[in-house]
Parts: C-alpha cells; sequence; structure tokens
C-alpha cells in the first residue's frame, strides 16, 4: 500500500467506528401507539417493545389497579412523557370514544393500534351459557370493532395512514374443544381485520393480526384458571402443563408474551410497510401440523 492509501483506510475506519458508537435513530421515534388491554401480559410485554423503539404508549384496560401497576413499572423504565393510561371498557361505543379522544390529547395523535385486551373462556357447547356466549362476542368482536372503528376514523382524519395489529389468537384459525364460544369469537375478530385491511389500504391504513397459541407463562389468563382448565381438559396435572405445551409444538417450544411483542412491533413498523390483512402465527408451529 502507498503512505496515502494507508492514510485513506486508517481514515474510513476511525470513521465508521465513530458512526458505530452513534445511537442509532429508534424506528418508532414520533409514532403514537395505543395498547387495549394494556395491563395484561401481552398488552405490558407489547407496550414495552413499542417504547424501547421510541414510540409514546397509550395504554388502556378495564381493571384499574392492574393498569395502575403496569404504568408505574413502565414510568420506571421509560418516564413519564411516554407512557400514559385511560381506564375503559372497550365495549362501551363512549368510553372507546374517550380512549381515542385521551390518546389524541395527550399524545396529539395516533399511529399504531395494537387491540389486544381479551378474556378466556371453556365449556363444552352443551355448558355453553348465552351469557359466556355474548361476553366473548361482546369483548373480542364489538370491542375490536368499536376501538378499531374510531381508530380508523382518526387516523383517515389525520391523512398520515397508520397500523393496527389484532392479538387474536390460533383458536381463531383451529378449532379447539370446548372453546366454541372463544373460537368463535376470535375467528371473527380475524375476519374483521381482514374487512378493515381492505377499507383502510387506500387511505394507508395497514391491518394485521397477531395468532398467539396458549402463551405459557405471564399472561393473566393464562396464570389464572384458564391453566387448571387446560390441564383438566387434556387430563394432567396443572403443574405440567407448560411442558404440555412445548412438547405438543413442533418445535418443542413455549410461546412467551415478548415472543408475541416481536411480532406486533414487525407488523406495527414500516418493517412490514408492504404487509396488510395478513396473519403471524407465533404458535410454535402448531397451526401448521398435528404433530402431537
Ligand atoms: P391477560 O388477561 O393478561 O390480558 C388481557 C387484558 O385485557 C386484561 O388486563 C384484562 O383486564 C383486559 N380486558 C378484558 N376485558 C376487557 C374489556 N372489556 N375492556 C378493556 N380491557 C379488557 O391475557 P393476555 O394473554 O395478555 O391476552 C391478550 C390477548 O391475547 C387476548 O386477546 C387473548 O385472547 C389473546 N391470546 C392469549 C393467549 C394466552 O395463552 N395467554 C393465547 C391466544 C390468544
Amino acid at each position: 500500500l502507498s503512505e496515502q492509501e494507508a492514510f485513506n483506510i486508517e481514515y474510513w475506519l476511525l470513521e465508521e467506528a465513530k458512526l458505530q458508537r452513534m445511537p442509532k435513530p429508534k424506528s418508532l421515534a414520533g409514532r403514537v401507539a395505543l395498547v387495549t388491554g394494556g395491563a395484561g401480559g401481552i398488552g405490558q410485554a407489547v407496550a414495552r417493545q413499542l417504547l424501547r423503539e421510541g414510540a409514546c404508549v397509550m395504554l388502556t384496560d378495564i381493571d384499574t389497579e392492574a393498569l395502575a401497576a403496569a404504568q408505574k413499572d413502565l414510568v420506571k423504565s421509560f418516564g413519564a412523557d411516554s407512557v400514559a393510561t385511560v381506564q375503559a371498557d372497550i365495549t362501551g361505543e363512549a368510553a372507546v370514544e374517550t380512549i381515542i379522544a385521551a390518546t389524541s390529547l395527550r399524545f396529539g395523535g395516533l399511529d399504531i393500534l395494537v387491540s389486544n385486551a381479551g378474556i378466556a373462556s371453556a365449556a363444552p357447547l352443551e355448558d355453553t351459557s348465552l351469557e359466556v356466549w355474548q361476553r366473548n362476542q361482546s369483548i373480542l368482536v364489538t370491542g375490536y370493532f368499536l376501538v378499531s372503528r374510531a381508530a380508523f376514523r382518526l387516523m383517515k382524519q389525520q391523512k398520515t395512514g397508520g397500523s393496527m395489529v389484532f392479538v387474536a389468537s390460533k383458536n381463531g384459525l383451529v378449532a379447539s374443544a370446548g372453546a366454541s364460544a372463544y373460537c368463535t369469537a376470535k375467528a371473527a375478530e380475524i375476519h374483521l381485520a381482514r374487512c378493515i385491511a381492505l377499507e383502510g389500504a387506500s387511505e394507508g391504513i395497514r391491518v394485521n393480526v397477531v395468532n398467539p397459541d396458549a402463551v405459557i407463562r405471564g399472561s393473566r389468563i393464562w396464570d389464572g384458571k384458564w391453566k387448571e382448565e387446560r390441564a383438566a381438559s387434556n387430563k394432567i396435572e396443572a403443574d405440567d402443563v407448560e411442558e404440555f405445551y412445548r412438547k405438543r409444538s413442533m418445535l418443542k417450544l413455549g410461546v412467551l408474551p415478548e415472543d408475541i411483542a416481536e411480532a406486533v412491533y414487525f407488523l406495527a413498523s414500516d418493517k412490514a410497510a408492504k404487509s396488510t390483512g395478513n396473519i403471524l402465527n407465533v404458535d410454535a408451529g402448531n397451526a401448521a401440523a398435528f404433530t402431537r
């Protein structure tokens, strides 16, 4: 190498090292996200992921205490400027208008909606009461409709597009014994996402779905009665449920809230700019093949 060439290389290496040390711009900086069911296991994991990527996040949930605890936790990690909460029931039309208005007022708009609030219920068809059936429809279908309609109106008015991600379930694609009310509502949720995707395309609004399989830890649904019910319906002990779900999957892996958060982030961000009306199963392969 000539002296000049050696100098050029050294100079270039130093400049490159300087660039590496510079903080990288965050992919969701300047974006505003709303997460429903934000006090729950998946909701909190999603909020953390979006906050890490620079978004401002409004959490909403029906559970006042759990919501306050979630806010305290997130503010500790990310500061009070980028986290806010509004307590509301997504099945009420006026309550949903309040959620959207509060988000807009606090953060100046809405770019990302993560519709995630939910319940779990299990009972054989003949033991499923009309009340349980209607509760599933009311939260998982009507609630999702109300929140996405209000978000859609705001996004359209802003003229800056937007991204919606529905957290549905593998059981919206594959029937699960003893869960007809839940499975049917989740299937409707998935189809609602596709319908909104079609109407939103011309407005730059993308709508996609993440389908978790049973999240083996860290969700309030799972850590409560649901785990015992799953144990009973599979004729195993509650302590063996995690291992049971791992073993029956194609990848022999259990799904965690953080895995769902990664998928939601991908679909919400510009990395998925050419995806709409799609479903991303985060299920260790369970929807693709029967491996038990
Ligand atoms: P979670 O119970 O930890 O969180 C759900 C949250 O939704 C709770 O905080 C609850 O208070 C809130 N919520 C319920 N009804 C509401 C209403 N009417 N208005 C506002 N908030 C309401 O459970 P999770 O696992 O984090 O569930 C998140 C989503 O993932 C749900 O839609 C659920 O159906 C779906 N999902 C979960 C699993 C799993 O195994 N945990 C599997 C597949 C799909």
